[in-house]
């Protein structure tokens, strides 16, 4: 779990050129602000896809096995280097699937209702994609996804309180079978304090997943040393490997030895007798255990490039970074449009990540125009109904001088 970093010394955006930076529309590089959603394609990974459709070529089905980084075990690498950015050990960590297919994957382990204990604590608000999976779950085991989901919604300044869940884990905790929780909530960039949500889980004895889309290289993230039994995010957002990458996942070491149920196959198979073919599933130890299929290796390949970047800065350093950035940004913002803008992501530093969501006050029409003029301006953010605007200074590729520069032109293209 240590880190070591090659740099001494890091500000945000010193990487820019190592991205390949789309262009607006006056043929100049766009002002990128969107990789809370869609990080930007590293400059080496489209070599390091071609390598792989070159050992295809070149070795046909030798590749399984040729080399160091054949495609048998692949991910290996993979799991090391995204073990830093999440606190966890590299076996308690796999890259497969998808995000949402992890959902499903993990509560098929981990998601244990009894007719006594049988609730689902998520967020009210949450990315629709969890509410999808986790409703269809509770009605996979015969419950009611109407009664069984309880979402905890937020206070009047439109933020959730990790006080609330305890509140909550409190009184219904003997009822409640798993908290899924985001590490940042993705519609207002709300950075939740996921070490003392874990206490809460454990305290209750309710097991914690939580979901790291927009939390994974943005903010550091302890799983191991918190507790927390599962995780899993997507990888094309801050960690910039392209869309649809394969996503990731972590299961707690505590959790090596539990007898749980799991949807199985044969790459989950122990990898020494694993080619011999036996009928019989003998999962491989830890996180591993998990996978079902041989992995897509084109897609793992868009992965080392982007977490190589990652591992030469340090996720600290990067954060050191992405805090202050965003900080200059809240503050410019407040300043020069405070009349306009609201920010709604809470302000103090270990609240907030990469993004900021910004509130039109004048509301949708407004909001709407604004950003249409932004974009058109080679200027990309998001836009979320019905007034927000998001913009996230992701540290490897964005600066000061990028927000600077965001902040005026809002100045002058306000309708
Ligand atoms: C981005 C995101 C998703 C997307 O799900 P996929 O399975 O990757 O398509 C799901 N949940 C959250 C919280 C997200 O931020």
């Amino acid at each position: 779990m240590t880190e070591f970093s090659t740099r001494h010394d890091f500000e945000a955006g010193d990487l820019r050129d190592r991205f390949r930076i789309p262009l607006g529309p006056d043929g100049e590089d766009c002002l990128y602000l969107c990789g809370n959603s869609l990080g930007l394609q590293p400059a080496s990974t489209s070599d390091a896809v071609n390598a792989e459709l070159e050992r295809w070529g070149r070795l046909g089905v030798a590749g399984h096995f040729d080399g160091p980084v054949g495609w048998m075990d692949f991910h290996r690498p993979i799991a090391d280097a995204l073990a830093p950015l999440v606190g966890a050990q590299a076996n308690e960590v796999v890259a497969m699937n998808a995000l949402t297919v992890n959902i499903h994957l993990m509560m098929a382990s981990f998601y244990r209702p009894t007719a006594e204990r049988r609730r689902v604590l998520m967020e009210k608000g949450a990315f629709p994609s969890d509410r999808h999976a986790v409703i269809s779950q509770i009605e996979l085991h015969g419950y009611s996804g109407a009664e069984d989901l309880v979402e905890l919604a937020p206070r009047r300044d439109g933020l959730l309180h990790e006080e609330d869940l305890e509140d909550y884990l409190e009184r219904y905790g003997d009822q409640t079978a798993l908290v899924l929780w985001p590490g940042v909530q993705y519609a207002t960039g709300q950075v939740f304090d996921m070490e003392r949500i874990s206490r809460a889980c454990r305290r209750a004895g309710v097991t914690l997943g939580l979901d790291l889309a927009h939390a994974v290289g943005n903010v550091p993230v302890q799983l191991h040393d918190w507790g927390v039994d599962f995780a899993v995010w997507c990888s094309y957002k801050y960690l910039n490997a392209g869309p649809g990458a394969v996503a990731g996942c972590f299961i707690h070491d505590k959790h090596v030895n539990d007898e749980m149920p799991r949807l199985s196959g044969w790459w989950g198979h122990e990898r020494a007798t694993r080619m011999k073919m036996p009928p019989d599933f003998i999962p491989s130890r830890g996180a591993d255990g998990w996978q079902i299929s041989n992995p897509p290796i084109l897609s793992l390949a868009t992965l080392p490039p982007s977490l190589e970047l990652f591992g030469e800065v340090g996720i600290d350093r990067l954060r050191a970074a992405s805090t202050a950035m965003t900080g200059h940004l809240a503050t410019k913002i407040n300043e020069e449009l405070g009349d306009r803008l609201d920010i709604v992501t809470p302000l103090e530093p270990h609240r907030r990540g990469c993004q900021l969501s910004i509130r039109v006050r004048e509301g949708q029409q407004q909001g709407r125009a604004l950003f249409e003029r932004l974009e058109a301006h080679g200027i990309i953010g998001d836009w979320r109904e019905p007034d927000i605007i998001r913009v996230a200074p992701a540290p490897l590729y964005n600066s000061i001088a990028d927000c600077d520069r965001l902040v005026s032109a809002m100045a002058k293209l306000f309708p």
